[in-house]
Order: C-alpha cells, then sequence, then structure tokens
C-alpha cells in the first residue's frame, strides 16, 4: 500500500470522469432551468458565494481522499468545497432523472441543486465522485433556488456520517461550508419565508446514480440512452457481473434487489425513517442517500414518519418501509424492461428482494437479541411477541434494546424471581410510567421467558451476549432534537455541538461513559417542537 501524498493542497487529486466522458452531453450550454432531452447530464458552474467557512469536515472521508488535514483547514479547502473555486480535473456537470414521488410519475427532475465535481480516484484505485449539494442553479433546478440552508445541511452532513458509523450502507460527506449568504425558506408552506443562513456540503459516495436516473429515459422512449447509461453504470460500477448483455442487466437488477433489501434491514435495525422514499431518492448501489425530513424512532411506533408532507398518507411511515423499496424496485424493473424484453425473470429477481429481507430481517433481530442463530421453531413467536410489546407502552426503541442486554437473564429462576429487580434496566426506555399496568408486565415476564430458553438453548453467558447485543444495539443515535440543539446553536455561530455529536456518533456502539446524556429519551419539550418530531421537505 502506498502512503498516502504529503500535500497541503488539494492539487494532487487525481479525477477520472468516466460518468461525463461516455454518456451524452447536453449541447445547451446556458444555464437555464428546462427539460433537457437526449442527455444524462448537463455543464454547469457552481454559483460564487460570499464568504465560504468550513463549519465541519470528516476526518475519515477526507483520509480516504487523501487530502491532508492541514489542507482540510486551509482557505483553498473552503474556497473549493463552497464552489468558489475549482481544482485541476475537475469537470462539473448536473445529471439529468426523473422519479416517482409519493406514487406518481413526476418526470424530469434532475440534480436540481447538486453539481457533481468528478470522481477522484485514490491510490487504493476507489473511485469517489464528489458532489455539492447547495451549489446554486442548474438545468434541473425547476422553479427552485438550487440553493440550501445551514439545518438542512447539518442534518444531511451529521446524519450520513453517522449512519456510516452505525454500518448502514449510504452516501457519505466532506465537509459542511457556510456560504455567507442568506436562502429564503418557508419552512412550513404556510406563509412564513424566513431569511436563513446558506450552506453547501460536499457528499461523497461511489456513485450518485438513482433508480430515476433509469426512469428517465425509459420514460421518453429513449432505449439509446437507457442502455447507455445501463452499461456504463454495470461496467463502472458492477465489473464483476461481466461484460453487459442481456443476462447480465438481470444479473445487475438481481444485485440492486438484494443491496437495497440489506439497507433496509439496516434502516429497521436501528430505527431509522427516511421520510422520502421517492425514486429518485433510491441509489442504484444500495446507499442510503438524500437526507431530507428523516427522523429515527424514539417511542417504538411502526406507523410514524417525521415528514409533515406525508402525515395524511404515512406512505414512508418506519412499517411501510420495506414495501416502498419494493414497489420501488418493480419501477425500476418497469425502466429497464426494454432491455430485458420478458417479464417473467424481473418477476422472478424482485422476488429476490422479499426473499433476502425476509431473511436478513429475521438474523437482524435474533442478533438484536444477541442469539446467533435463527430458530425457525421459536423467534418468529419471539420476535413478534416483542415488538408488540414496544408497542403497547411507549416505549424508547433504541434505549429498550440497549438495556435488554443488562437484564439478568440465562440462569435466573422465573419461579422465584424479584420481577422489579429484574426489570429494573429497562426502566429508563419508558416514555409514561403510569402505562406499566399489571397485565403488560405480565406479558412483559411471559415474552422473558421464552427469550430466556432461547438464551439457555444458545449456552449464552451474560457477558457474551451483552458483547453481541451491543454490537447491534446502538448506545447513541443522531436523535431528532439533538440535531435540532445543534442547528440552533449553529444558526447563533456556535459550531461546536456540532464537532461534539460528529465526534460521538463515531462510536455509536461504545458507551463513552462521558457522554451519557445523549442517550437519553426524547425531553418532553421536544415532543412536539417542529424539528424534533416534524419535518417538512423544505431545505
Ligand atoms: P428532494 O425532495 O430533496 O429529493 O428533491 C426533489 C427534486 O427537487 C430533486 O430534483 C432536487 O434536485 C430538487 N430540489 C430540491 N430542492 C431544490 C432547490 N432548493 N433548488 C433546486 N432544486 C431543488
Ligand atoms: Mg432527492
Amino acid at each position: 500500500m502506498n502512503d498516502p501524498p504529503k500535500s497541503n493542497t488539494l492539487d494532487h487529486l487525481k479525477f477520472d470522469n468516466r460518468f461525463v466522458n461516455e454518456l451524452p452531453s447536453d449541447p445547451e450550454t446556458r444555464n437555464y432551468p428546462r427539460q433537457v432531452l437526449g442527455a444524462c447530464y448537463s455543464k454547469v458552474l457552481p454559483a460564487k458565494v460570499a464568504k465560504p467557512t468550513i463549519v465541519a469536515y470528516s476526518k475519515e472521508v477526507a483520509n480516504f481522499l487523501e487530502i491532508q488535514e492541514q489542507a482540510c483547514q486551509s482557505e483553498s479547502f473552503a474556497q473549493v468545497f463552497a464552489g468558489n473555486r475549482l481544482v485541476a480535473g475537475m469537470e462539473l456537470y448536473a445529471s439529468c432523472y426523473g422519479g416517482h414521488q409519493f406514487g406518481h410519475w413526476a418526470g424530469q427532475l434532475g440534480d436540481g441543486r447538486a453539481i457533481n465535481l468528478g470522481d477522484v480516484i485514490n491510490q487504493q484505485g476507489e473511485r469517489w465522485a464528489l458532489q455539492l449539494k447547495g451549489a446554486g442553479l442548474t438545468p434541473y433546478s425547476r422553479a427552485a433556488d438550487g440553493l440550501a440552508v445551514l439545518r438542512s445541511s447539518v442534518r444531511e452532513f451529521l446524519c450520513s456520517e453517522a449512519m456510516h458509523h452505525l454500518g448502514v450502507p449510504t452516501t457519505r460527506a466532506l465537509s459542511l461550508a457556510l456560504t455567507g449568504e442568506h436562502v429564503i425558506r418557508d419552512m412550513f408552506y404556510n406563509g412564513n419565508p424566513k431569511a436563513e443562513p446558506g450552506a453547501i456540503v460536499c457528499r461523497v459516495a461511489p456513485s450518485f446514480i438513482r433508480f430515476g436516473h433509469f426512469q428517465i429515459h425509459a420514460a421518453r422512449g429513449e432505449l439509446d440512452l437507457l442502455r447507455k447509461l445501463t452499461d456504463y453504470t454495470i461496467n463502472t460500477h458492477f465489473p464483476h457481473l461481466g461484460k453487459p448483455s442481456r443476462d447480465v442487466y438481470l444479473a445487475w437488477f438481481e444485485e440492486v434487489c438484494r443491496t437495497t433489501a440489506q439497507m433496509i434491514v439496516h434502516w429497521q435495525r436501528v430505527g431509522f425513517v427516511h421520510g422520502v422514499m421517492n425514486t429518485d431518492n433510491m441509489s442504484i448501489l444500495g446507499l442510503t442517500i438524500d437526507y431530507g425530513p428523516y427522523g429515527w424512532l424514539e417511542n417504538y411506533d411502526p406507523d410514524w414518519t417525521p415528514n409533515t408532507t406525508d402525515k395524511a398518507e404515512r406512505r414512508y411511515r418506519y412499517s411501510n418501509q420495506p414495501a416502498c423499496a419494493f414497489w420501488n424496485l418493480g419501477q425500476l424493473a418497469n425502466a429497464i424492461y426494454p432491455l430485458i424484453g420478458k417479464v417473467k425473470p424481473l418477476e422472478q429477481a424482485l422476488n429476490v428482494f422479499t426473499q433476502v429481507f425476509g431473511e436478513q430481517w429475521q438474523l437482524m433481530m435474533t442478533h438484536k437479541l444477541g442469539l446467533s442463530h435463527y430458530d425457525p421453531d421459536h423467534d418468529d413467536d419471539l420476535h413478534a411477541g416483542l415488538l408488540a410489546l414496544l408497542e403497547m407502552v411507549e416505549t424508547d426503541m433504541t434505549i429498550f434494546f440497549r438495556n435488554l442486554a443488562e437484564v439478568e437473564l440465562g440462569n435466573c429462576n422465573f419461579e422465584n424471581i424479584n420481577v422489579e429487580k429484574l426489570l429494573m434496566p429497562l426502566a429508563d426506555s419508558y416514555y409514561v410510567p403510569e402505562q406499566l399496568t399489571p397485565d403488560y408486565i405480565s406479558r412483559l415476564f411471559d415474552w422473558l421467558k421464552l427469550y430466556n430458553q432461547r438464551i439457555i438453548q444458545e449456552g449464552l453467558s451474560q457477558e457474551i451476549r451483552r458483547e453481541q447485543m451491543n454490537r447491534v444495539n446502538p448506545k447513541y443515535v443522531l436523535r431528532n432534537y439533538m440535531a435540532q440543539l445543534a442547528i440552533d446553536k449553529a444558526e447563533q455561530g456556535d459550531f461546536a455541538m456540532i464537532a461534539e455529536l460528529l465526534e460521538l456518533l463515531r462510536h455509536p456502539y461504545d458507551d463513552q461513559p462521558e457522554k451519557t446524556e445523549h442517550a437519553v429519551k426524547r425531553p418532553d419539550w421536544a415532543r412536539q417542537r417542529a424539528g424534533c418530531s416534524m419535518l417538512s421537505c423544505s431545505s
């Protein structure tokens, strides 16, 4: 392995802009909102901003991009990642995609405020696409301004890094910059526009290609473009599948079904609700992408969605995420149908989603309980029984699973036991102690007996079970109110909490005894506060 280059600048970055070089470009070079036909992207430049300052950066991302710490703290870094300055080798563009929004075909969407800088190839030969979100108008901006505000940028920056450290496939974030300019937003679309600080996140991923990239060309009958984009995607990001052919297209789609299923299992494991699972927000690599009005389950409520825009239908509620992913994959199947020409094999590939999701979900639940093997004779009841209990009284999902590891089981005698003492570790997970009726306690007790049998069956010691559980049940997640507190301070010019949360969430499974104030239930004031329990698409 080579040492990373010792450079305090960004000049050593090597770009290989395959997307731009291999796919058809929009011949119109003027930058104004329009329908872009017959092309995969349009060349654009970011808007110049008044006073770029870096609020935070991810040292892990800088590290794999081989950008030295000193370079991250330079003026040049702020200028480049706020869009004011280019580095040699960058070729900037906004890409064309479409999408189904809330179940309805929305036509052309595209990178309306994301500007791609190009793909960096690091010394390991890894490809990392860089993208500025909030860097100004593009041909895909429709009626909007191409900008982003600080609050949504803090949320994207912190959450995408937190998700990575939780082991959830996700796009990453290199930097969060203030532009020094104001952006007008009417947060709840209720006639209260306000000037907010403008910000730009530099997102990083192997690719930002979405289901909607394929859909737009299929919808327009641009079959040559559809094939070119698919071949490009397979050659660049799925080379192990071989040279594109009808069979390879199918194998590729099956892989997308599999990785998407795995991503959703992770979301369900950590209690993440994406909030806007439109097909334009589904990554072809099975990465969590586009952090908008997302949220974390605090009390376990399968019907919960943080997105106020989706309040009536709750299409993107926690419990519906697997079904939405499946539906979205169905739309992708429709889009690539012209390349395959047969329905049956696409249906078979879609079944892979159902199968993989089912198996991995069972295994995930088994692991959340510290057990090693899924037992078909007992575990379906065990899982269903537990989820019913979590719903029965307001229970904090994260704290419950974490603290369940502390309940002394394995060699306890249930006939002669002090129930209160046994259940003590779970006390912190309940929001409304009055809900803990004798009926609830007796059901919980019965469930613990079943769980105990499985622990005995696997011969698990308390220590091993705790260790196994703590590896998959995080102690720290980016609770909605925590992000909001960091935003409140940042809007006053104090970025310390962003840095603190970024550091905390690098080790979400560690106890971090000096940080336990971040591992508590949502405070009462946050229950109904905007940004904490309710979010809109405004960003
Ligand atoms: P989202 O709901 O953030 O996934 O965005 C849906 C579509 O709207 C995408 O094509 C975005 O690029 C575009 N979009 C969202 N916000 C803006 C904005 N402020 N300016 C331009 N385009 C935007
Ligand atoms: Mg989006």
